[in-house]
């Protein structure tokens, strides 16, 4: 069977094609320890205007996040480059999926302008999946950090890629751009993949950040994972180890809220107790930097997050 995607109006879309046939999981009551502000600040509007009238795509909007209007009214916001069409189809991810639509080669620019018109001290630019591309949109990504640098020198750029799998030399590219903070999450435990993250390779991950490291030892390296996904504490701490063989830097762990009842079911509400206590063992594995809590997402708070994380190596050495 084929599927067309793209000649369908962008209105009739469906948004999760590959989820249609599942069966719902009805999506859980949220508990009182998550409670997030509606978005109608004066600052939220702002931002919204500026990330229309640049035409760009952010992962706030795209994957529901909680904190968009904390977020916005502070004018952070995270890039999502290369479209709002992924070709993978993770079981927690809102993004859409299907065949996405060529690069926009002004994309570069329209982000950097962007960035300049919102004073962004620190910006956070990923991106969808596009193994479509022979080089996953490595190019593309390099691209958009020399354009921020040559717009705003002094904005500091944290990326969060996709995995490259089966892209040889985009890794290297995109290492050599030298952005500030190499993000990557592994989202879930390995136990979880096949039916969370199918189309991802968990030791794939791993060594994708091992790698960033042997490649740049300066480089911070970043990964985040959910939890609520059925996954057990062990595990978790199992993945932590991993992570610190990798020498990854800053871990971040939020809870995991369903999109849709189309998409995997929440499985627990972890406690804040129980956050802080990972928080306290992560540390202790020797993270430079930890966020664990019900909202915690990879790129909240991320400008003073990395202010911390240099503090924090700037302590560890001496420097
Ligand atoms: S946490 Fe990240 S994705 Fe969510 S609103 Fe803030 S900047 Fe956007």
């Amino acid at each position: 069977m084929v599927t067309v995607v793209d000649t369908v109006s962008e209105a009739r879309r469906v948004r999760h094609p590959e989820k249609a046939h599942r069966p719902d999981n009805e999506v859980a009551r949220k508990p009182d320890w998550i409670r997030v502000k509606a978005p109608t600040s004066k600052g939220y509007l702002e931002t919204r205007n500026i990330v229309r009238s640049n035409q760009l795509v952010t992962v706030c909007e795209e994957a529901g996040c909680p904190n968009i209007g904390g977020c916005w009214q502070q004018k952070h916001a995270s890039f999502m480059i290369m479209g709002e069409i992924c070709t993978r189809a993770c079981a927690f991810c809102n993004v859409s999926t299907g065949r996405p639509t060529a690069l926009d080669p002004n994309e570069p620019e329209n982000v950097a302008r962007a960035v300049r018109q919102m004073g962004l001290r620190h910006v956070v630019v990923t991106s969808v999946d596009r193994d479509d591309l022979a080089d996953g949109g490595a190019q593309h990504f390099v691209d958009t950090i020399a354009a921020i640098r040559e717009a705003s020198p002094e904005t500091t750029v944290e990326i969060l890629t996709p995995d490259f799998l089966r892209k040889d030399g985009a890794l290297e590219t995109v290492v050599a751009a030298r952005p500030d903070v190499f993000n990557h999450n592994l989202e879930t435990v390995p136990s979880n993949y096949l039916t969370v993250r199918p189309g991802a390779r968990y030791f794939h991950s791993i060594r994708l950040l091992q790698q960033v490291k042997e490649l740049d030892p300066d480089m911070f390296t970043k990964s985040g994972i959910m939890v609520g996904l059925g996954e057990e504490r062990n595990e978790v701490l199992q993945l932590m180890d991993d992570l610190r063989v990798a020498d990854v830097d800053f871990l971040t762990m939020g809870q995991y809220l369903q999109p849709t009842k189309k998409h995997h079911p929440v499985k627990a509400f972890i406690t804040p107790e129980e956050f802080k206590s990972y928080e306290t063992i992560a540390y202790a594995k020797g993270f430079l930097m930890v966020s664990a809590s019900p909202l915690t997402r990879s790129s909240h708070h991320a400008g003073d997050d990395f202010a911390k994380l240099r503090a924090a190596r700037a302590a560890r050495t001496g420097a």
